[in-house]
């Protein structure tokens, strides 16, 4: 029998048992519906499957049994309605921004964005008619003074990669719901259990599960939260984009839900200490990182953040580009590889990331220095990653 999925539960519990799917069979751990198509059980029946919105079994592009569940418990903890799965966190945001913006729309988004979400918004979007300009994310003015009479998006992104500057969710969301604006945010850097922007008004949460949700560095998925009428939509547009998540990746993905929370927690704690070492260390010139009283944004921080201020931090070491990838090359703990949000912490050498998708010039405007290297705390013991970035910096 169906448990009853209790939400009002902690997110730890409610990641584990909150699961109306669960223990449909005699085994503890969920089936994984390994199928690319359903069978219908006479002619009636597959009419109903071919013509019903987001069927679960009828055929895998359009939806899944796994799907589903996984993106039911990801929209109960971002407080949404509703969720969709896909392949990756782009299969998701693009097929979001085809599903809601037509030839003619306007776009308000920042300049920090990840950056094949920025290459969306400025590079494929306007062959198709859609403009966006792009504003200081940390000047609410700065968006309502962008915003024209077609504007149909806001699309945000906090804490921002690289450089962990933050939105104001509430202010954005103020803007936008007098003016009937959508409001999307990329909530991947916070995840669900350090912020929830559905709570600030914000309408659709989108996150890379490659990240924080999977865990592992193992899969690429995506999912998009909101209410039912906005995801029904996107539904439309992702089933004829085909970004599916497959079925294999959907059971990874659940079981890295179940450890969420304890190792998110976890890289908060340690991701703070890192921060407050790295602070004091003579060779470091500045460490960005939302939980320190020094980040420009600590008391939005505070107000929004109200889980933790997330595992990744900007460190600008004294010196230049070449002094940033020698203290790189010398750390032996991280694994230097770009991706986040795993078990195991990750460094990249951000100017050295963005060199392809950037001149000098922007860079410099995205507060993208050269020394700046992007740190993902992992679930490693706190003391070796301390001990390890302070052989590296001596
Ligand atoms: C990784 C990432 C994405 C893209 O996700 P993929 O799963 O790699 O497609 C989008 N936004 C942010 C903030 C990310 O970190």
């Amino acid at each position: 029998m169906a448990k009853p999925v209790f939400a009002e539960t902690h997110a730890e519990t409610f990641l584990l048992h909150g699961d109306e799917f669960l223990h449909t069979d005699a085994s503890v751990t969920p089936p994984i519906p390994y199928a690319a198509t359903f069978l219908a059980a006479d002619a009636e029946s597959f009419a109903g499957m071919a013509n019903t919105e987001r069927h679960p079994q009828y055929y895998t592009r359009y939806g899944n049994p796994l799907h589903e569940r996984v993106a039911a418990l990801i929209a109960e903890l971002e407080h949404a309605e509703s969720g969709l799965c896909f392949s990756s966190g782009m299969g998701g945001i693009a097929a979001s921004f085809l599903a809601l913006l037509k030839a003619g729309d306007h776009v308000v988004a920042q300049k920090n964005h990840y950056m094949a979400t920025s290459k969306l918004l400025t590079e494929l979007l306007p062959r198709y008619g859609v403009e966006t300009t792009l504003v200081d994310q940390s000047d609410a003015g700065a968006f309502e003074a962008a915003l024209r009479p077609n504007t149909r998006l806001i699309h945000v992104e906090t804490p921002a990669n690289p450089t962990l500057a933050l939105t104001d969710l509430a202010a954005i969301a103020g803007l936008a719901q007098p003016r009937g604006i959508l409001t999307s945010c990329d909530n991947t850097f916070a995840s669900p259990i350090n912020q929830t922007p559905r709570d600030f008004g914000i309408d659709l949460v989108m996150h890379s599960a490659t990240k924080y949700m999977g865990g592992h560095h193992d899969i690429t998925a995506g999912v998009v939260v909101g209410s039912k009428l906005l995801v029904d939509q996107i539904w439309h547009t992702a089933i004829t984009l085909g970004a599916t998540l497959s079925p294999m990746d959907a059971w990874l993905l659940l079981r890295g839900l179940r450890t969420l929370v304890m190792r998110v927690q976890r890289q908060n704690a340690s991701a703070l200490r890192l921060a407050q070492f790295l602070e004091s260390h003579p060779a470091i010139g500045q460490v960005r990182y939302p939980g320190l009283a020094s980040h420009p944004q600590h008391a939005l921080a505070k107000r929004q953040m109200h889980g933790g201020f997330g595992g990744l931090l900007a460190i600008c070491v004294k010196g230049g580009y070449a002094d940033a990838a020698r203290v790189i090359e010398r750390l032996k703990v991280p694994a230097h590889a770009v991706s986040l949000g795993g078990v195991e912490s990750l460094v990249v050498h951000a100017a050295a990331m963005w060199a392809g998708t950037m001149n000098d010039e922007q860079m410099r405007a995205a507060a993208i220095e050269p020394n700046m290297i992007r740190v993902s705390v992992g679930i490693e013991h706190v003391d070796d990653l301390i001990a390890d970035f302070a052989q590296a910096l001596d």
